[in-house]
């Protein structure tokens, strides 16, 4: 996360965008400092996630020198480095950008749009006006060689117009190939996004039929993954479900600063691990509050409902920051519990009984039964 400016000025942003950069001359050292986490921790392949704040309000010049700094600290070390982009979009150009982008993961990058828009806002276009000028920009990147994928959030207007509008309205009219669908937290200015948890549960087993009466047309996340899991396929599913995001996810602040989390680093400072420029790595992995994140599974399933539920070992609790977003606890189980509940038993329902599901056999943790949903 090198940048926390943004030429966009969304409701539903949970950054502090407080126009913090990485300077330009920290690139190397950036990377030396993931090179000894990435050593210390036994990492073989090591994804860079670039996001902001918005990246493309770096210089291309400025992106370049860290890619080239990337490359040359990892040389030799024997791990792999993949480097992948967050943008919204909307400044790409092909002059400015066209090479940058096309040296992430062959031209592969991410963007989010949202529908209907009602949260995200570039100036003084309205939600609509954002969404075209969206389409006319990853037109041109995708005429350059640019693949995009989305990420799409949910609003109250997008339970109001149903999955199948949803669906149509990113495989038809945005021509997209990829879509993620997250589930929204608060985000850091004006009033909190709280969604009827009943209302988007249906939502989201509706988006699910709708994909598979659609002969599954779309790569859609989070479902491709959760089926690839349930039929066994070796695949890393989203960080959300993960045993603990902390094992092997961490996230570098503009200032070296280390957290769990894009939201926490930039708007949680209390929650850091610590200095990345700074401190030793060993300080780092061994914050007690990177500890607290480790320790959140076992816990939740000890004491919590998460130890008797029949998904635990597809879901272990959900995600640390919508837990506290919602309850203002990292150690409860995650805000939108019912809603995975729901994915997860239309997907069940649909499929021959997989292999984390008994509703007989005890939770291994636990030693509880399994309670069926
Ligand atoms: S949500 Fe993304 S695009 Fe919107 S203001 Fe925040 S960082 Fe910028
Ligand atoms: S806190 Fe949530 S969103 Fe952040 S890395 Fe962990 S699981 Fe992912
Ligand atoms: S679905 Fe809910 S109860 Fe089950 S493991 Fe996830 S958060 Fe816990």
């Amino acid at each position: 996360m090198p940048i926390l400016s943004c030429n966009c000025s969304c409701r539903h942003c949970f950054e502090e965008l407080d126009g913090r950069r990485l300077d330009d001359t920290q690139w190397q050292r950036c990377f030396e400092g993931m090179l000894a986490l990435a050593t210390r921790s036994g990492c073989c392949t090591l994804k860079v996630f670039w996001q902001g704040g918005e990246i493309l309000c770096l210089s291309p010049d400025s992106v370049h020198r860290g890619l080239d700094g990337a490359e040359q600290v990892f040389r030799d070390s024997g791990i792999a480095v993949e480097h992948y982009l967050q943008t919204n979009l909307l400044l790409y150009d092909t002059g400015r950008w066209k090479d940058v982008l096309l040296r992430f993961q062959n031209g592969n990058v991410s963007s989010s749009v949202d529908f209907p828009n009602v949260y995200r806002r570039a100036g003084s276009r309205s939600g609509d006006e954002y969404n075209r000028y969206w389409l006319e920009k990853k037109n041109i990147a995708e005429r350059d060689g640019i693949r995009v994928s989305v990420i799409a959030l949910p609003n109250s207007e997008t339970l109001e117009l149903g999955a199948q509008e949803f669906y149509r309205y990113y495989r038809d009219e945005l021509r997209v190939r990829a879509l993620q669908v997250n589930l929204p937290f608060q985000g850091n200015a004006g009033p909190p996004v709280v969604l009827d948890l009943e209302r988007l549960s249906a939502f989201m087993v509706e988006l699910y039929e709708t994909w598979l009466r659609n002969k599954r047309d779309l790569y859609l996340s989070p479902f491709t993954y959760f089926e690839d899991r349930i039929f066994g396929a070796k695949i890393t599913l989203p960080c959300i479900w993960s045993y603990t995001c902390a094992k092997g996810l961490v996230c570098v602040g503009p200032d070296g600063q280390t957290g769990q989390c894009d939201c926490l680093v930039a708007t949680r400072p209390e929650y850091n691990y610590g200095s990345f420029l700074e401190g030793s790595m060993g300080a780092v992995l061994s914050s007690p509050n990177r500890n607290a994140i480790l320790d959140r599974p076992l816990r939740l399933a000890r004491e919590t409902s998460c130890g008797e539920c029949r998904f635990w070992a597809i879901c272990h609790g959900g995600c640390p920051i919508r837990a506290l977003a919602f309850t203002g606890n990292i150690q409860e189980p995650d805000h939108y519990c019912q809603v995975y509940q729901a994915m997860f038993s239309a997907i069940v329902d649909r499929t021959v009984t997989p292999w984390f599901v008994s509703d007989t056999s005890a939770n291994p943790i636990t030693g509880k039964q399994n309670s069926s949903t």
